[in-house]
């Protein structure tokens, strides 16, 4: 298993090309609801990243480095280290990650729900599309990154552990 200290530039452009993508759809979905659940859509997602970047990222081997979305970079700049070897056991982290999946699960709730209230081939298609892409973003994260993260590799990252696995 070859891990990447910092991720090439290509691996970063595609994860984060996918996962605005992704948030954009999934704007799309809950705003079939109104301008109401679009802010407590962003709202969840904005304070799912500011927990994930305070509490997990930095206690991330790539705290300061390049990692497959850049944001140790990024929490570099905004927050204090935190101990490495807390990495995956904390609380903090578990609620920040808890909050992650559920910004990604919101949007598949609503779509069912809008489906639910009266099938229409837009609201369909939106969802279709946002599902497609998560499904894309499973495997090309298992496989461009959790494949080369050391957290992984060091089985201190549970989801990664798992995609490191596959390969
Ligand atoms: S690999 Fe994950 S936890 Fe580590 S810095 Fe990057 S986003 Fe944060």
């Amino acid at each position: 298993m070859i891990c990447h200290d910092d991720y090439p530039t290509h691996v970063v452009a595609l994860n984060v090309v996918e996962i605005l993508v992704a948030l954009a759809l999934g704007v799309m979905i809950v705003g079939q609801f109104g301008p109401w659940a679009v802010m407590v859509y962003v709202a969840v997602g904005l304070v799912a990243l500011t927990l994930s970047l305070a509490f997990g990222c930095t206690r991330c081997y790539y705290y300061g480095r390049v990692c497959g979305t850049a944001l140790g970079k990024l929490t570099a700049l905004i927050f204090e280290k935190r101990g490495k070897e807390e990495f995956g056991k904390s609380r903090s982290q578990t609620v920040a990650w808890t909050l992650t999946g559920v910004t990604l699960a919101l949007p598949t709730a609503a779509g069912l729900l809008a489906l639910s209230q009266g099938p229409t081939f837009s609201s369909l298609l939106v969802l279709t599309a946002f599902l497609g892409l998560v499904a894309a973003i499973v495997v090309t994260h298992s496989k461009l990154v959790c494949s080369h993260c050391r957290e992984a590799r060091e089985k201190r990252c549970t989801l990664g552990g798992l995609g490191s696995l596959r390969n």
